[in-house]
This record gives C-alpha cells, sequence and structure tokens, in this order.
C-alpha cells in the first residue's frame, strides 16, 4: 500500500467511513466542462452549511482546483490543515492533449496531471468539492451555485484566467490543437511547420518575431492590426511574409487545420495558427472582498502571493497570465507556506492570550 493508500484509508475510517457514490466508484473529477451540482471525490467530512449549527470552519478553502490549487492544497494538507478545495473542474489547458515544459511531467495530459494531484491531496485528507464559488463573504464565507455556505479562517483564490480568442470561424474549434498561443507550450511540436500568426492582438507581431525561432516559415495575417512601419521593418527583416487582408476562416480537413482563408478566398496553407488570447482574470469574488488592482486590473499580491485583503491569497493564472503549469504550481506551494505561517500566529497568538489569562484573572 503507498503512502497516499494508506493515508486515505485512515481517513475515511476516522470519518466513519463517509465516502459519497463518486468516490466509491472510483469515479474522478477530470477537465470535462463544470456541472453545478457540488460532488465531493476526496473522503468526506460534512461542509459547514450556514445556520446548521456551523461545523468548524475549514483551515483554508482554496479556490479552483487546477494546477495552482492543488499544488497549495498537498502542501496545506501535509501541513495537516483542513483544506477543501472548490472546483468548477474547467481548466484553462483542458483543450490540450499534451502538457508541455513541466519538468517530469512533460507529455502528460493536462486531466492526468489533475487526476493525480487530487488523489495526492486527498491522501493527507483534502476535499475535493466540484461546485462554482459565487462569492465570498469577509470573515470568510464562501458561497457555493447551489447555496450551501463553506467558513474559512483563510481564503487561496486560484481560479485561473479566461482566454478570449478572435472571432474567426475556426479559432474556437480548433483551440489547443493547432490554434496555439504559447510558442514555449507547443511551438516545438510544430517546428519547422508552415505556421501562422494571427493579428487581432497589439502583441501579435512580437509572437510572429518570437515563433521564428521555431520555423523558418512563418506567415503574419495582420486581420484587424495594422503593423507600423517599424514592425514591417523587423518582420521582414526576420524573414516573417505578411499576408495582407481580412481572415475569413480556419479551413480544416477531417480534424487538422489546412490553412488560413483570406476574405478574397484565397487559402495559405498553414499546419498551425497562433493567436494572442485577451487574458481575463477569473477573480470575481476578489472584488467583493476588496482586494486592491493593478493598473491593468490584475489583483495586486506579493511574493508569497497574499494579496492587499488579510487571509486572502491569488496564485495562478488568476494572479500572473504569465504563469506556466510549473509556475502556477510553484506559486500554490509557495503561497500555502505562507497561509500555514499567517495561521499558526494567530494560534500564537490566542495561545499566549489564553496562558496569560490565570495570571490575570489570580490578580483581581
Ligand atoms: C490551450 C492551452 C495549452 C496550454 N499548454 C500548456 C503547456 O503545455 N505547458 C504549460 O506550462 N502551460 C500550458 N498552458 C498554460 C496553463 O493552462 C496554465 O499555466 C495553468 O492552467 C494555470 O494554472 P491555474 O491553476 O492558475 O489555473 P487553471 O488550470 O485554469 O485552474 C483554475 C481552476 O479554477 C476553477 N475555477 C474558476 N473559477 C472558479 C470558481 N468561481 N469557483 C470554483 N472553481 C473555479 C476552474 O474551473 C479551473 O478548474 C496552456 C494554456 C492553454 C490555453
Amino acid at each position: 500500500m503507498s503512502a497516499t493508500e494508506h493515508s486515505a484509508t485512515e481517513q475515511s475510517t476516522a470519518d466513519g467511513g463517509t465516502v459519497d457514490a463518486g468516490t466509491a466508484s472510483g469515479e474522478a473529477v477530470s477537465g470535462e466542462a463544470a456541472t453545478s451540482a457540488p460532488r465531493r471525490d476526496a473522503p468526506r467530512r460534512d461542509a459547514p452549511r450556514e445556520g446548521e449549527g456551523m461545523a468548524a470552519p475549514y483551515d483554508v478553502v482554496i479556490v479552483g482546483g487546477g494546477p495552482a490549487g492543488l499544488s497549495a492544497a498537498l502542501v496545506l494538507g501535509r501541513a495537516r490543515r483542513r483544506v477543501a478545495v472548490v472546483d468548477a473542474g474547467a481548466p484553462r489547458n483542458a483543450p490540450a492533449a499534451r502538457l508541455r515544459g513541466f519538468l517530469s511531467r512533460d507529455g502528460m495530459s493536462p486531466g492526468a496531471l489533475l487526476e493525480t494531484g487530487r488523489a495526492e491531496a486527498a491522501g493527507y485528507g483534502v476535499e475535493t468539492i466540484r461546485a462554482r464559488v459565487e462569492h465570498i463573504a469577509p470573515g470568510f464565507l464562501v458561497g457555493l451555485a447551489d447555496g450551501s455556505v463553506l467558513r474559512a479562517r483563510r481564503v487561496l483564490m486560484a481560479t485561473g484566467l479566461h482566454d478570449e480568442l478572435p472571432d474567426i470561424p475556426g479559432v474556437r474549434e480548433r483551440w489547443g490543437k493547432d490554434v496555439l498561443h504559447c510558442p514555449y507550450c507547443h511551438g516545438y511540436e510544430v517546428r519547422d511547420r508552415p505556421l501562422g500568426v494571427l493579428g487581432s492582438h497589439p502583441g501579435a507581431v512580437g509572437q510572429a518575431l518570437l515563433l521564428r525561432r521555431w520555423s523558418d516559415d512563418v506567415v503574419f495575417f495582420p486581420h484587424t492590426l495594422e503593423p507600423t512601419g517599424g514592425e514591417r521593418e523587423r518582420l521582414a527583416a526576420r524573414g516573417v511574409r505578411i499576408a495582407g487582408g481580412r481572415v475569413a476562416r480556419l479551413v480544416a480537413d477531417g480534424d487538422r487545420l489546412r490553412g488560413v482563408e483570406l476574405a478574397g478566398g484565397r487559402v495559405e496553407p498553414r499546419s498551425a495558427v497562433f493567436v494572442v488570447p485577451r487574458m481575463t482574470p477569473q477573480d470575481g469574488p476578489l472584488t467583493a472582498l476588496g482586494c486592491a488592482r493593478d493598473a491593468d486590473g490584475w489583483v495586486v499580491v506579493d511574493a508569497s502571493g497574499r494579496t492587499s485583503v488579510p487571509g486572502v491569497w491569488a496564485v495562478g493564472n488568476v494572479a500572473d497570465r504569465r504563469a506556466q503549469v510549473i509556475t502556477a504550481a510553484g506559486m500554490g506551494s509557495a503561497a500555502a507556506i505562507a497561509v500555514d505561517h499567517d495561521l499558526l500566529d494567530e494560534e500564537i497568538g490566542r495561545a499566549v492570550a489564553a496562558h496569560r489569562e490565570p495570571e490575570r484573572l489570580q490578580r483581581l
């Protein structure tokens, strides 16, 4: 029996064997679309519901069960904290078949990474609840979509970001397959092939210049973006061809991109196309808590992920659009240690106050 299996067995015994149907059947939360009904995967303690005699609060409620949230959950579970991960089940890289650039996990499926992470965290008593968090009230009361409320001493937000894609037929359908955004995630797999870059975002010229490192055959499609004279010069100097005019759609043969069709009907053959999405943090619950934001509207955090609101941390893509999977996981780990220390400080403060109380009473 592995350490993980051993801990999981201990946990379910300690809880009087309360395991829900999903766990009993071995069903795991994966990267499929979110469902509204909460579902628990880990050995379960009954979650506190407002007005129902309120069980002790969780030490930490982690909102979001991607690499950032699960990594934090693992560290906090091992630190013997009572932790719930509430996850809507729609991680950002779910459309991709393989995860790249994560040392020791290169080529793994994104779903398998999260499944492994959930199992590891569950082995230390962490609960995973499949649900969407709608709001968080100070204190903290974490409200789920079904109306139930979890109480938490600390909150760790790891809800990722939303990629808004250009509204060009074929882009959304092929996203994560051969419509890509990150050369460091996917460039190697399409190296030396005919590549395109869609100019739907101010960052697209820079993306085309970067992508030349993976292929000699890069075509820039300005679409709605008019490159400046300087940008045209840089593209030409690096051997990036410009195909003018609006892009009408992406053309596929079966499940493979064939090319980019321009408004006039001409099809430029391409094996893969890169876009720069507009990235929006999924940080709604942090707004109500009053977390400070920077000029671009992103929540401000320190090196440990601590926000301006005491007791609230934000890690992974919700706080940093550049975070890769391994970076997001690292942020989660660092935040977990900071959260544990924050809880410990509070516990020591309470212990000292209790320790002094008999002396005070004696003096009366
Ligand atoms: C197509 C694609 C391919 C990629 N490939 C790679 C790659 O190969 N290598 C790499 O390093 N990076 C890759 N990335 C980047 C990678 O997806 C991110 O680095 C990573 O997902 C960030 O992890 P995270 O935990 O911050 O967020 P996510 O993985 O997005 O997880 C956030 C979780 O929070 C949940 N959530 C959101 N809101 C709520 C809410 N209100 N209540 C409850 N749960 C909520 C979501 O459903 C989701 O499960 C890729 C990205 C894309 C788009």
